[in-house]
């Protein structure tokens, strides 16, 4: 309730549908007396009085009950001024009792009137009930009511004031309250779901402190590593990423260890340090993934696809990989820097093949293959490389090796293959002989095709002059 939301239904409201603006709602003062004369004479001195630009109407009651009927209607009154002997001796105290005590309406102001000074209330009663005023009834001048009733009327709305204010800053302070209950069991739910996401994951999880000790760590961490506090790989791994200048974000690093089971794991760790509010670093969390699995089935599928089935040896693909980056060479990836040197590519095709197949079978054609290739293999370095780059077509990649020394190495290989028994299952063993090419790579003028194409054309010139033979351009 505002004091501005006052509205008075009694007989100086016009009348008419349109609802009466503020300035013409009086003031209602509570009349509670039994002597009809005094209600006349204060509606009679009431009549010309104004305050802010109201008025002042009275609502009468000639007894104590009938003034509680309206009481407890009505809590937008701001004054009564109450006899105090009416039904009963004290039948205005008993009133004023029932005011504070029962109806609790503590902004009301109570401004007593008796006939008689014997009837003046106890000071005590004054203090404990909150009575605002005591005047006799002959004190009742006009200037003298209005200099009460403005009081009151500036009191009680003072009071009302304040309570909405109270009620106010109570509520908003209740609904902050509330907030920061459902915020803190909102965080509360989090954690926990944190916590358990934390230790369910089959990753090992970890909290390592400022001063380098594991602080927290999960279930699979546990189960991991239960000597995680040694100076084990995670040590190890830390101390290489600490080298690196101060970290503020995430960063991986791949590292092998020994699992539970003594077998070699090689994990990915990614760590990311714990920054404090204040923005120092206090420690660094960090996962491993187990990704042994992985890396093996990564290994398996570039050799499945850089390796020839049938015989083991590199593939065509893997071959015109392999050259391009010889040539591409000296600027190329490490493990081919040693091959700055001169590179022989040789071509072997293998003489009349398809009589063997004709005459032995496509098993035994098959047999041949695998059984030159192994040959080959077992004359060559281990930076040396074989690959079947078609039917019964190879080739051989010689590091650092130059054009004589390649030469050398071919006529070796010839001699080997038309020196191998191969032997099928049956007991039947055959022989045969293969055609040489061989060619220095040029890096500054090769590419991939040019070098192929030399080597192809010493081929067919050793094929051309009678197969068995090497040739070299
Ligand atoms: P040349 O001395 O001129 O090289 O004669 P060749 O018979 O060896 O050459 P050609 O290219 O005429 O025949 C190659 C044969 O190799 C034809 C093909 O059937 C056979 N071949 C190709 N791939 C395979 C294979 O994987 N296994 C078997 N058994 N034979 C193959
Ligand atoms: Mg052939
Ligand atoms: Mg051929």
């Amino acid at each position: 309730m505002s004091p501005d939301d006052l509205m008075f239904d009694g007989d100086e409201a016009g009348p008419g549908p349109a609802p009466l603006s503020l300035a013409s709602v009086p003031w209602p003062v509570l009349v509670v007396d039994d002597d009809e004369q005094v209600h006349a004479m204060t509606r009679l001195l009431l009549n010309d009085f104004e305050f802010e630009g109201r008025r002042f109407a009275i609502v009468s009651a000639f007894s104590a009950a009938e003034a509680r009927a309206i009481l407890a209607e009505r809590t937008d009154l701001p004054v009564v001024l109450l006899d105090v002997v009416m039904e009963t001796q004290d039948a205005g105290l008993r009133l004023v009792h029932h005011i504070r005590h029962d109806l609790g309406n503590r902004h009301i102001r109570i401004i007593l009137r008796t006939g008689q000074p014997g009837q003046a209330p106890e000071r005590e009663v004054i203090v404990a009930y909150d009575i605002n005023d005591y005047k006799s009834k002959s004190e009742l001048t006009a200037r003298k009511l209005f200099t009460s009733l403005v009081g009151a009327v500036r009191g009680w709305r003072d009071l009302v004031t304040i309570e909405m204010l109270n009620q106010s800053l109570e509520h908003r302070v209740a609904e902050r309250t509330a907030e920061l209950e459902r915020q803190t069991a909102l965080a509360e739910e989090q954690r926990r779901f944190i916590e358990n996401l934390v230790e369910l994951m089959p990753s090992p999880v970890w909290y390592k402190d400022a001063a380098g000790r594991y602080a927290l760590c999960n279930r699979a961490f546990r189960e991991q590593f239960p000597n995680a506090d040694g100076s084990d790989w995670l040590l190890y791994g830390e101390a290489a990423s600490e080298q690196a200048p101060a970290r503020t974000d995430s960063f991986s690093f791949e590292t092998s260890v020994l699992g539970a089971t003594g077998d070699a794991r090689e994990l990915l760790v990614v760590k990311r340090p714990l920054v404090t509010p204040d923005g120092s670093a206090a420690g660094m969390i960090g996962i491993a993934t187990d990704i042994t699995e992985r890396r093996r089935m990564e290994r398996e599928l570039q050799r499945l696809a850089t390796t020839d089935p049938l015989s083991g040896a590199h593939n065509r693909r893997y071959i015109i990989d392999l050259l391009g980056r010889l040539l591409a060479g000296h600027g190329g990836a490490p493990e081919d820097r040693r091959s700055s040197g001169a590179v022989c590519l040789v071509m072997l095709d293998i003489d009349h093949f398809k009589r063997i197949n004709d005459e032995m079978g496509h098993g035994a054609g098959d047999i041949a293959i695998r059984t030159v290739v192994d040959e080959i293999r077992g004359h060559l370095r281990v930076t040396d490389q074989i690959g079947r780059i078609g039917g019964e077509e190879f080739a051989i990649l010689l590091p650092d090796t130059a054009r004589e020394d390649g030469a050398a190495i071919a006529e070796r290989l010839r001699r080997g293959l038309a020196a191998l028994a191969i032997a099928l299952p049956d007991g039947r063993s055959f022989q045969l002989t293969g055609s040489f090419g061989l060619t220095e790579l040029r890096p500054l003028e090769d590419t991939v095709e040019s070098v192929l194409g030399r080597a192809d054309q010493a081929l067919y010139r050793a094929k051309a002059l009678g197969r068995n033979r090497v040739e070299v351009t």
